[in-house]
């Protein structure tokens, strides 16, 4: 099996609770106004991966508390998401996940997947509710929801949002976790790449 993916970043302090292997999916068709990841929209963008050396990569990082998926869209490609995260659950690995839809729209097209998410972020971005004030989201539509006993809503009041600034082998500058974009990048004067 092959998976599209806009990026991995194998270790991250900045997406979840602890250190985190965090996996864009590549592939949105959502569209959102304000959006800051539109390089992930395109179905034939990113970059094809056997989806098992996704898995056996994960496995072999030392010291992180998890996986983050992120998008695009993640249930877009509903078979390597349930591949990976049945895969990462069974090393005792956390997961959260970030979706543009409603939890009740998972429940009733992904219940096979849901099973193994520890926290579900729902609801897509919405400029016109920007909010930077929870960890991990950016519009105040966005809801956790707590799918196991392994998080709750007051542990993860201790973590703020925070951004990381990652400079590639190639000299590309990538910027992840949660902040107001548009400035960060107007401060480093860059495009954004996030
Ligand atoms: S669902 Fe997320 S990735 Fe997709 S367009 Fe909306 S904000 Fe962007």
């Amino acid at each position: 099996m092959k998976t599209r993916i806009y990026k991995i970043l194998k270790h991250t302090k900045v997406e979840g609770p602890g250190k985190r292997y965090c996996i864009w999916f590549q592939g949105c068709s959502r569209h959102c106004e304000g959006c800051w990841a539109k390089a992930t929209w395109d179905f034939n963008g990113g970059t094809l991966y056997d989806t098992k050396e996704i898995v056996n990569d994960i496995l072999l990082q030392k010291g992180i508390e998890g996986v983050t998926f992120l998008g695009g869209e993640p249930f877009e490609q509903p078979e390597s998401l349930e591949y990976i995260a049945k895969e990462v659950k069974k090393a005792g690995l956390s997961i959260i996940c970030f979706t543009g839809n409603q939890i009740e729209e998972i429940e009733y097209k992904y219940k096979n997947i849901l099973k193994y998410i520890d926290i579900l972020i729902d609801g897509e971005y919405q400029e016109n509710k920007k909010n930077y004030s929870r960890p991990w989201v950016g519009s105040s539509n966005q809801k956790y929801h707590f799918l196991t006993n392994r998080y709750n809503e007051e542990e993860i009041k201790k973590y703020k949002n925070k951004i990381e600034v990652n400079i590639e082998k190639n000299g590309m500058i990538f910027i992840n976790g949660m902040g107001d974009f548009e400035k960060i990048s107007e401060m480093l004067n860059m495009p954004q790449s996030h």
